[in-house]
């Protein structure tokens, strides 16, 4: 999908790039990268919370906010946690991550991914990303198990490190799904779950299939960030019901259900989201098909208004897909393209963000396993995000 920039070098024509970026979006200074959009039942919902003093870890928003979900994703089951890595950790101990495995995850992710790895006292092994997709690239992983891992009764084990090699998490970088069915075949082929992290993807389409429905686990985040946001929270999708009833068990303080007592079964955590906020994603979510579709238009204005600039590809979504365009982003040529755009368009308002710090540069992960790094490398040295608010789309041609 990224078109190859022409020669690289230090002409790349900073100011003008800006000065057309702005051209494209509305006057108004400082614009942020993503901004929520509350146009809904938002204000209903919440005041219903309040007025039924329903605001904790349990009520009728929650319900209705899971069963939403898991329609949505294509799934049996949704549990609504605190946050998207509260769902990514509990999603990977019920894949099976044990204290002392390795986690393959994407160089290329945000911190929270490496991190819920950590959590389970696992460690992130890091591999390379699809220049066509920006996430992981199922090629290059099979290339590199083949070369580090050997394949045991339970799983493969990177032969380096002596440590088992206990799941996959592929993540759908700013909503553009992951090649699914290699990695399938890949997963299917070394014996490992695939735990997606489908933060930036609720919504997607792969091959018309859902992002999020593809793992034995899933996680979604709802941060203020995110195309859904409940403030806060995140949730578990899953296919199977003994994993829903587990995820439910382990974030809800192992409890053991009874009308008075307080007994508990193991040592385990309080995740749960909260009525209040499962209101509020409750009503962004019945106004998702909206705020995909003005993503959409926005993403399509970018590639019309930008696509003819010089050393500039615009980053569309891969074959086979439907990408909610989380973020829309652009590639330079290089670094130091970046960081000119960076510091000149934030010198007129315009708030556009690199990629993330790939994980292998951060201290705690640069003694990691990993695979060569070098998309993933060249892709974080050139990405530049752009203003992706729904309210930033141009208005729907009349029909
Ligand atoms: C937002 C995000 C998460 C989860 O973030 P929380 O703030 O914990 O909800 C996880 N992974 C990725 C890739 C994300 O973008």
């Amino acid at each position: 999908m990224i078109r190859a920039a022409s020669a690289a070098g230090p002409l790349f024509d900073a100011a003008g790039f800006v000065g057309r970026l702005s051209s494209l979006l509305p006057a108004r200074r400082p614009l942020p990268l993503h901004e929520p959009s509350f146009a809904g039942r938002e204000w209903e919902y919440l005041k219903d919370c309040l007025d039924s003093g329903w605001v904790s870890s349990a009520g009728r928003h929650v319900e209705e906010f899971e069963a939403m979900l898991a329609q949505r994703l294509g799934v049996r089951h949704a549990v609504a946690v605190v946050n998207g890595t509260a769902a990514l950790h509990v999603a990977l101990l019920l894949a099976g991550v044990r204290p002392g495995d390795e986690v393959l995850v994407p160089a290329l992710t945000f911190v929270a991914t490496a991190n819920a790895v950590s959590h389970c006292g696992a460690i992130p092994h890091f591999v390379d990303s699809a220049a066509a997709t920006l996430g992981l690239d199922p090629g290059k992983l099979d290339a590199h198990l083949g070369a580090v891992a050997e394949l045991r009764a339970d799983g493969p084990y990177n032969r380096l490190s002596g440590r088992r090699i206990a799941a996959i998490v592929p993540m759908h970088v700013f909503g553009h799904p992951v090649a699914m069915d290699p990695l399938a075949d890949v997963a299917r082929r070394w014996r490992l779950p695939i735990v997606e992290d489908a933060a930036e993807a609720l919504g997607s389409l792969y091959h018309g299939r859902p992002a999020g429905g593809f793992g034995r686990l899933a996680s979604l985040s709802f941060n203020g960030n995110k195309i859904v946001t409940t403030g806060g929270g995140g949730a578990i999708a899953t296919d199977d019901g003994d994993l829903a009833a587990a995820a439910r068990h382990l974030t809800t303080t192992g409890k053991l259900p009874h009308a008075w007592a307080f007994d508990h079964d193991r040592v385990a955590f309080n995740y749960r989201m909260p009525n209040l906020n499962a209101a509020l994603g409750r009503a962004q979510l019945e106004r998702l098909d909206e705020l995909i579709d003005a993503k959409r238009r926005l993403a399509e204005h970018y590639r019309q208004g930008l696509s003819d600039l010089d050393d500039l590809a615009v980053v569309s979504e891969p074959a086979n897909t439907r990408s909610i365009y989380w973020l829309n982003a652009v590639l330079v040529p290089d670094a130091s393209a970046r960081d000119d755009v960076l510091a000149q368009a934030h010198a007129a308002g315009l708030l556009v963000r690199p990629a993330w710090t790939p994980m292998h540069r951060l201290p705690m992960y640069r003694d990691c396993p990993r695979s060569s790094l070098a998309t993933a490398e060249m892709l974080a040295a050139r990405i530049v995000c752009l203003p992706s608010s729904a309210a930033l789309a141009p208005a729907k041609p009349a029909s």
